[in-house]
């Protein structure tokens, strides 16, 4: 979406709720705003189920206690929240969009793996509510989507093949990585392509040989990778590697903070880390 500007400036600290608040990402979430200035932490959300419910979301996340406890009710918080901060999962984001929808405010999506039929109703609660979603949202991983994007543009696709490959921690459940899916339409749009029919996600066995014009995807997992990503665009006599290292995840909570304090004010829309970042 075109990068209108935000119609207020608000005087006020940004109230954030962090949904899946004892999650990896979410830990990471509450520390990252704590020292980012404009933005507090309003509320805390986990699981019905969650071990972590009424512990204070400070404690837990390692920085002291902020008089956050987490709690299973989202509503209440919702009600009271400028924005929503959400690494979950799919199915629990598709709900809180329309939770968010309902409460008329921000909702900061960096959850991976939602099928096409989640995203069109993260594309209907948009409607009301003002959405960031990016598979990616640190600056370095959305700068080299616009770095792949003009690589693939400039080189034929009779001449190079475009692979992407990531590696992710062991406990990551999707694949490929929300980050290599965002890479690969980056690719895709720099040929004037969809991605969707053109990308081969998987080999095994007989494959028979590469495709003309597919872009290709590898996965591998281990260990505590936080995020490893190389677009290869392979020639006859010469290859071209972009490549990003996440080294830490307070890269991705950073840029959340930075896409929610973006959007507050903005109209209700579906917008990119791009959008938010200058980049489109
Ligand atoms: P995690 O499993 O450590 O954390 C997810 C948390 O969400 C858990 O604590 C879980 O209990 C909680 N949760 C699940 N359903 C919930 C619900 N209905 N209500 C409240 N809480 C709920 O996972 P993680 O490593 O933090 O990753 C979370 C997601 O974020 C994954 O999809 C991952 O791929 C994605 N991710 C995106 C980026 C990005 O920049 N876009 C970066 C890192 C991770």
């Amino acid at each position: 979406m075109s990068d209108t500007p935000a119609t207020d400036t608000p005087a006020t600290d940004m109230g954030l709720v962090v949904v899946g608040a004892a999650g990896r990402m979410g830990q990471t979430l509450i520390r990252a705003i704590h020292t980012i200035r404009g933005a507090r932490v309003i509320g805390a959300v986990e699981r019905a189920d969650s071990p972590h419910l009424g512990k204070d979301a400070g404690e837990l996340a390692g920085i002291g206690r902020i008089g956050v406890p987490i709690s299973a009710d989202p509503l209440p918080v919702f009600a009271r929240a400028d924005g929503v901060l959400d690494f979950t999962t799919p199915a629990s984001t598709v709900e809180f969009a329309g939770y968010a929808a309902q409460a008329r405010i921000v909702h900061v999506i960096g959850t991976t793996g939602c099928s096409a039929e989640d995203n069109a109703r993260i594309e209907a609660a948009a409607r009301h509510a003002t959405i960031v979603k990016s598979g990616n949202m640190s600056l370095g991983i959305n700068l080299l989507a616009v770095l792949v994007e003009q690589a693939a543009r400039a080189l034929d696709a009779d001449d190079f093949d475009i692979e992407i490959l990531e590696m992710h921690h062991k406990h990551k459940v999707d694949a490929p990585s929300g980050t290599a899916l965002l890479l690969g339409e980056a690719a895709a749009t720099g040929r004037g392509v969809p991605l969707a029919g053109n990308d081969v996600r998987v080999r095994d066995g007989h494959t028979g040989v590469r495709k003309v014009g597919s872009i290709g995807f590898a996965s591998l997992r281990g260990g505590s990778v936080v995020g490893d990503h190389s677009v290869i665009l392979a020639g006859t006599g010469e290859r071209i590697t972009l490549s990003h290292h996440a080294e830490d995840r307070a890269i991705f909570a950073r840029g959340a903070v930075k896409a929610a304090l973006w959007a507050r004010g903005r109209k209700p829309g579906l917008y990119s880390m791009r959008d938010v970042l200058g980049l489109s």
